[in-house]
């Protein structure tokens, strides 16, 4: 069933033009064989109705009264789960790079959830646990995302629920095999993107 889920949501990303094969060059430098942007995919409401429903399937047993995402990423798909749920929605943001709740009352005691789109370090959803845990005295139930690619990485205690896991390899330019094979270089932002 996870399998499945996990090749349609591989699909959907080919066909929304978010996840691209060939040879890239990413914002740490390193070379891929593959690009994804979380924003393509999320441009179709489609998909994000989607992918919002199955994270509520899995997030349903925990019974969370919640949903908490960070500004920008996690604000689609963590309305979208929280509409499925039938819970709040609310959202936390950098103000001078501290991640904040800065829009709305803290949350006292209701349990939560933390939703992004692509966990890759798990930085954004363990800084808004943190600056959650500061103001109030729920519960943070798990931590959920669209895509995992954080090879187990991402230190999101007690767990991190997803629904697609890759771990694309990369490369430093000297070792990149796509060079070496002498495969042209594609600048992600200069694809014309059918829509
Ligand atoms: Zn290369």
């Amino acid at each position: 069933m996870k399998g499945t889920i996990a090749m349609e949501a591989k699909e959907r990303m080919l066909k929304s033009g978010a996840l691209l094969e060939g040879h890239f060059r990413l914002s740490s430098g390193m070379h891929s064989g593959f690009y994804l942007q979380c924003a393509l995919f999320l441009r179709y409401p489609e998909n994000a109705e989607w992918a919002g429903s199955l994270i509520a399937d899995m997030i349903a047993p925990f019974s969370p009264e919640l949903v908490i995402s960070p500004a920008l990423g996690g604000l689609i798909i963590g309305h979208e789960v929280a509409r499925h749920l039938k819970i709040p929605f609310i959202f936390c943001e950098r103000e001078n790079g501290i991640m904040k709740l800065r829009r709305f009352p803290a949350p006292g005691r209701l349990s939560y959830v933390i939703v992004e789109d692509v966990v890759t370090t798990g930085r954004s959803t363990l800084e808004v646990a943190d600056a959650i845990g500061a103001v109030s005295g729920g519960e943070f139930l798990a931590g959920a995302c669209i895509l995992d690619r954080s090879s187990g990485m991402h230190g999101i205690r007690p767990e991190l629920l997803s629904l697609m896991k890759t771990d694309f390899p990369v490369y430093p330019e000297a070792d990149c095999p796509l060079c070496q094979k002498g495969i042209p270089m594609i600048e992600p932002g200069s694809r014309r993107l059918s829509v």
